[in-house]
């Protein structure tokens, strides 16, 4: 054989290696919030997204496991044959209230409800508009939509413009991340919606990383920025603020229709553990009505914030409990998450092709969880990190 075999995965995977971007799992054996313990050794987690500190907290759990005894585990079926429990629809009716809009619709991922909600707003002789940094889930949305697929620059409504002048298409539909999972800005949401409705565009925002964290009663990204009513389809997930699991898709009556005859990842999948519907709809009270959650979160972050500037971190420009250290190489930012995990710190380092080439980052995520301590010792312990700090 001198010929490379194609399913050579072996090649592949020690190219990876060689690149330092192979993924590898840890196994952890604690419950979502601020410690994880690995191999028996307890760490400072800095890299969930359970912002609120929900996914561990005991009404939750209690709600879990009564509706695990009253309704079982299994939905046993989808949505539209038998799976469609009281407290799904009970959940549907809170997070349509907690987003302002009509109604909402319960997906079992956030990867699906963007893959249902495109793939059933457009097709051929349709054009998605998406920001170039958008999360993975939107872009594979887009492409399997079968619809005209544009990128634009990043939190750039010019460059938004530019691509929908020139657009022919029936539906135009602008896509964007309402908090941008890897570098934790926030999109420019009142100029996307100007530029959108010039062209007779309508506008989605994923607010996997906003709901629950900003905006008033945590109503996400849009409604802090004024605009929930000027964005047409609202996505947000329950497994990062909520601390819970799922999603779920948020708009007008027609809308939510469109998706229950129409989104092929509604339609055909079972539906999400009934128990998980009732947790959630725990979660989310607590989520609404205990603010200080939001308030503890932004003190731990100008806390970070601040201290990491001193030491001479290059921030990025992020209000959100995301918090990326821009490292650039990709060995280096692996060699300091290494650091910190070796005094008892976990933030992971993020590579590429996650991020774009050259900008490899630690990506620290805060939680209400955390207490001003363990920031200090997260400062600490960057501060101590050898080889690679800045200077
Ligand atoms: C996590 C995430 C998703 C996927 O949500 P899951 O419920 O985890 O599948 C979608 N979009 C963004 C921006 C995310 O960060």
């Amino acid at each position: 054989m001198n010929q490379a075999c194609p399913f050579d995965l072996g090649a592949a995977l020690a190219e990876r290696q060689r690149q330092h971007r192979y993924r590898q799992r840890l196994n952890t054996a604690a419950p979502a919030g601020r410690e994880t313990v690995i191999d028996g050794r307890r760490y400072l987690n800095f890299c969930s997204n359970d912002y609120l500190g929900l996914a561990n907290h005991p009404e939750v759990i209690a709600a879990l496991q009564a509706a695990a005894a009253e309704l079982g585990v299994g939905s046993g079926a989808s949505h539209l044959v038998c799976g469609h429990s009281h407290y799904h629809h009970a959940l549907e009716e809170q997070l349509a209230k907690a987003t302002g809009q009509a109604r909402a619709l319960l997906f079992s991922t956030g990867f699906m409800a963007n893959l249902g909600a495109i793939g059933a707003l457009l097709g051929k002789g349709d054009a998605v508009f998406q920001d170039r940094l958008n999360h993975a889930s939107l872009i594979d949305a887009g492409l399997a939509s079968g619809a005209r697929f544009r990128r634009y620059l990043h939190n750039d409504a010019g460059s938004l413009e530019a691509q929908l002048a020139k657009a022919d298409a029936r539906r135009k539909l602008v896509v964007t991340d309402g908090v941008f999972s890897m570098d934790g800005d926030t999109a420019p949401l009142a100029a996307l919606c100007d530029v959108a409705e010039r062209h007779g565009a309508w506008v989605m925002v994923d607010d996997a990383h906003g709901f629950g964290v900003l905006g008033p009663q945590g109503a996400g990204t849009a409604a802090a920025q004024g605009v929930a009513g000027r964005v047409q389809v609202h996505m947000g997930t329950l497994g990062k603020g909520l601390g819970t699991f799922g999603a779920f898709i948020a708009g007008s009556e027609a809308l939510i229709e469109t998706l229950i005859q129409f989104a092929r990842p509604y339609i055909y999948t079972t539906a999400m553990p009934p128990a998980l519907a009732a947790a959630t709809l725990q979660s989310l009270a607590i989520m609404r009505a205990e603010s200080w959650r939001r308030d503890k979160l932004h003190q731990l972050i100008s806390q970070f914030r601040h201290g990491a500037q001193a030491q001479g971190f290059a921030l990025m420009d992020s209000a959100t409990p995301i918090q990326p250290l821009l490292i650039g190489d990709d060995a280096a930012a692996l060699r300091l998450s290494n650091a910190l995990k070796q005094q008892g710190v976990l933030v992971s380092a993020i590579r590429p092709p996650t991020v774009p080439e050259g900008t490899a980052r630690l990506r620290v995520t805060l939680s209400a969880a955390h207490q001003p301590e363990d920031v200090a010792r997260l400062l600490a312990a960057l501060g101590d990190a050898p080889g690679d700090t800045p200077d």
